[in-house]
């Protein structure tokens, strides 16, 4: 599976495309480092495969390692990171699967999809415009938000995205209340942990590390910023 490049991608390639899309749509710079932080990878593992997508001929390298899209390397990656937000707001609206579960299930279906199923999925959800984690179906529709983490206390939140959709995360988010379009206040702001507070009294505390990566609007607003933590510390451990 390897040599000519577009209508070739394995699956993993198309994993990490999807990856470097985020960087990409968030404004981080495209990095091996920032990569292998994003999906939580060893370097060396992301630096193989750095180079098979740039041998396929989706990515180029500057000499100072910054990475970019080649022309079908973008459209490649636009595409795999549509059919997955769209696969996840079609699970979580039409079927019912909670949305702690659906990133993996888009994962696997993904790769698979055909445009014709690709356009009637897009009928059956409506008007929805994101996934159900906040992220835009069409690319280039992200809007700029801040960490929760970085927020003042006692300032107007509204919740936008989760930028990690790490299996543990989601189901630590889902199990503390917290959903995209949530309103409320920054009630508490502690090193280890915040606590915001919604419009309908709903408190919701999440560890520091956590709230990096959920992004909002505020009012009063920090400077706008994605953060990318190295490590991610959960408040709780599941499966334990
Ligand atoms: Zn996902
Ligand atoms: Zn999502």
């Amino acid at each position: 599976m390897s040599g000519d490049g577009a209508n070739t991608a394995t699956v993993a390639e198309e994993e990490y495309l999807q990856s470097l899309f985020w960087l990409h749509e968030a404004g981080l710079p495209m990095t091996g480092a920032n990569l292998s932080r994003a999906m939580q990878l060893s370097a060396p593992t992301v630096h193989e495969m750095i180079g098979r997508l740039e041998r396929d001929g989706y990515i180029t390298r500057a000499s100072d390692r910054a990475i970019s899209f080649t022309d079908s390397g973008v459209e490649h990656a636009e595409g795999i990171v549509r059919r997955h937000r769209l696969i996840e707001r079609f699970l979580t609206d039409v079927l019912g699967v909670p949305w702690d579960e659906v990133h993996e299930e888009a994962e696997r279906l993904e790769h698979a999809m055909s445009p014709v199923l690709e356009e009637r999925m897009l009928a059956a959800i409506g008007d929805a415009k994101t996934c159900p984690h906040g992220h835009p179906i069409v690319a280039g529709a992200r809007l700029a938000g801040v960490p929760l983490a970085d927020v003042e206390l006692g300032a107007r939140v509204a919740v936008l995205r989760f930028e990690n959709e790490a299996e543990d995360l989601l189901r630590y988010l889902k199990a503390s209340g917290i959903e995209p379009g949530m309103e409320g206040v920054l009630a508490e702001r502690e090193p280890s942990h915040v606590v915001l507070e919604t419009v309908d009294g709903q408190r919701i505390a999440l560890t520091t590390s956590v709230a990096e990566t959920v992004s909002v609007t505020a009012d009063p607003s920090p400077p706008p910023r994605t953060a990318l933590p190295e490590q991610l510390v959960l408040g709780q451990r599941y499966g334990r």
